[in-house]
């Protein structure tokens, strides 16, 4: 952080803060949302997590879940306007442009609080007077980690419910300590969150091992029946349309993961998921390597997101224009699909 005296200084008094994150938070967007608000109570500021949409069941049981404000509850939007407008600080954790909010976005845009963006996509937006920003970093959640125990220096204050939290988004965004994200920083950051008796057993349980029966049967209905390989290309997609969803009741989050499998398969390079969702075509892109799927999905699919992982959408054109689309392009990628070492 630039300014981290000022910010330092900032903070030294009690303020009136609100934190939000990402439309459909994962793990690490309401993790960090949630460790942050922890920390912030503790040091007597007054703390509100609005989110912009609701978010899954198996990140539903970390500490302060109960406060949070969903944007989209109409019973509760006023209020949230509210704060959001009286709000001395506003934090924005795990996205870096304005437009991930949704709805949202105009009111915290607007809104006269001081905004604190901390995160780890790439191309951030410039619309906060303060953040902290690496790219390079794991999650979100490693980034909170860090500004608490080192920057400020309150590694006393790191307790069970927040290490949870901040562990949780560092797990699920590392894809379990597996992708090139996870450094010796990363293992040292699990070493001391489970040195001060967060159970991490648990936590992976509660996340990985608590899904529904019906979203077991949609994997494998999914695997078997929705997966399209071209080896052609070393690329692999899933395409899923409204009434897939709806015949196994999927709730939020349980498409989530399933573009992972794609890369199981020998020799893939790119897995793509295709899913048709009521506010749009929403895609979930991944690589392995040197192949930058987040170039993909900001040129062709109006996203963004990581190297090897990325997110885009289509609007008004369908799902099948949305898969004719992708497969377009392939012959482009093709050279680069190829080069990549197995
Ligand atoms: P996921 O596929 O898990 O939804 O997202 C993978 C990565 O891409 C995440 O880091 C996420 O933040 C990013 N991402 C997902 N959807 C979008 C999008 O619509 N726009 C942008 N800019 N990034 C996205
Ligand atoms: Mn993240």
């Amino acid at each position: 952080m630039q300014n981290l005296n000022a910010f330092k200084e900032l903070i030294s008094t009690p303020k009136k803060v609100v934190i939000t994150t990402h439309f459909k938070p994962d793990a690490d967007a309401l993790g960090s949302s949630l460790g942050l608000a922890r920390y912030l109570k503790k040091k007597g500021h007054t703390v509100d997590v609005i989110t912009p949409s609701d978010y899954p069941k198996f990140i539903a049981w970390m500490d302060g879940n109960e406060d949070v404000i969903n944007f989209e509850n109409n019973k509760t939007r006023q209020k949230a306007i509210k704060l959001i407008a009286e709000a001395d600080l506003i934090f924005c954790l795990d996205f870096s442009a304005l437009s991930r909010i949704n709805d949202m976005e105009a009111v915290v845009r607007n809104a006269p609080g001081v905004k604190v963006m901390i995160d780890h996509h790439l191309y951030p937006e410039n619309f906060s007077q303060f953040s902290l920003h690496d790219t390079n970093a794991s999650s979100t959640c490693e980034l909170i980690y860090k500004l608490i125990t080192e920057l400020l220096g309150d590694k006393a204050l790191m307790d069970i419910p927040t290490g949870e939290c901040l562990y949780a988004g560092m797990m699920t965004d590392t894809g379990s300590f597996r992708h090139p994200s996870t450094t010796p920083a990363v293992h040292r950051m699990a070493a001391e969150i489970m040195e001060i008796g967060v159970n991490t057993n648990k936590i992976h349980r509660r996340i990985y091992d608590s899904t529904s029966f019906d979203r077991l049967k949609f994997l494998g209905y999914v695997l078997s029946e929705k997966l399209t390989v071209l080896p052609e290309f070393r690329v692999a997609y899933f395409v899923v349309t409204d009434e897939e969803l709806k015949r196994f009741n999927s709730q939020t989050g349980d498409t989530e993961g399933i573009v992972n499998y794609g890369l199981q398969i020998e020799n893939i390079v790119m897995s793509v998921i295709i899913v048709d969702r009521p506010e749009a075509i929403k895609m979930s892109f991944r690589s392995v390597e040197e192949f930058a799927v987040n170039e993909i999905a900001s040129k062709y699919f109006s996203g963004g997101g990581h190297k090897n992982a990325a997110g885009g959408k289509t609007n008004g054109i369908g799902l099948q224009a949305t898969l004719d689309k992708l497969l377009s392009i392939l012959p482009e990628y093709k050279e680069a699909l190829l080069s990549v070492p197995s």
